[in-house]
């Protein structure tokens, strides 16, 4: 089966509020289109659609769509504080994530301390259990690709996948400096908003090799 993404998560630099402010007048710099044939061909605008977003309030905000003219389909351009899928800010289902595996609080304390709803936590908890091996060796990849001193993880599991992140983000940010997003965005934006997808969706697809740094403007 031919894996076609359909979002695109590009580096936004307004926070969520500035974004939802914008409405329809979000602007979303050029973006290529990732089918295999495409041979990074621009996306040409095709409108977009609503969607909601919880952060400081439950919000809904415009998601651009562009169209390859090539291959004819169209990709959610998603700002890289979204995953796809999911309601809530990257920042906070990162928080959760931490809090939960590195701080060993139950998902409970967890969601109460977030607001966000126990089911929710739980559900990205669980998820990111699943996720966590293929997560860390991606970001293990990634990192080394930016500096190829090995990357010693000194744990397994969800731990092992944020010290991966960790690795691969500070390295990131030694050399490209700012223009790297804060970690729980670079996340997202590493991963195609699929940090927390289905393990058919493979972390990271196209972003092992030097091409995702055209991501980082
Ligand atoms: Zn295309």
């Amino acid at each position: 089966m031919q894996i076609h993404p359909v979002s695109i998560v590009w580096h936004c630099p307004l926070d969520v509020s500035a974004y939802v402010a914008l409405g329809q007048q979000i602007e979303v710099g050029e973006q290529a289109c990732p089918g295999p044939d495409c041979e990074q061909r621009r996306l040409g605008g095709w409108s977009g659609y609503w969607r909601w977003a919880r952060g400081p309030g439950t919000e809904r905000l415009w998601i651009r769509r562009g169209r390859c003219s090539r291959c004819l389909r169209s990709h959610a351009l998603l700002p890289d504080f979204l995953l796809e899928r999911r309601l809530d800010d990257v920042e906070v289902i990162g928080q959760a994530l931490a809090l939960g595996s590195v701080g060993g609080l139950g998902m409970r304390t967890v969601a109460d301390r977030l607001g966000v709803p126990m089911t929710t936590a739980r559900d990205w908890r669980r998820r990111f259990q699943l996720r966590a091996a293929a997560l860390a060796a991606a970001l293990v990849a990634v990192a080394v690709h930016l500096d190829s001193v090995a990357v010693v993880l000194t744990t397994d599991g969800e731990t092992a996948a944020l010290e991966a992140l960790g690795a691969a983000w500070q390295r990131a940010r030694t050399r490209f400096g700012d223009r790297v997003p804060a970690m729980w965005r670079f996340w997202s934006l590493m991963s195609g908003g699929q940090a927390l997808g289905t393990n058919r969706s493979p972390p990271f697809r196209q972003r092992g090799g030097a091409d995702w740094m055209v991501l980082i403007p």
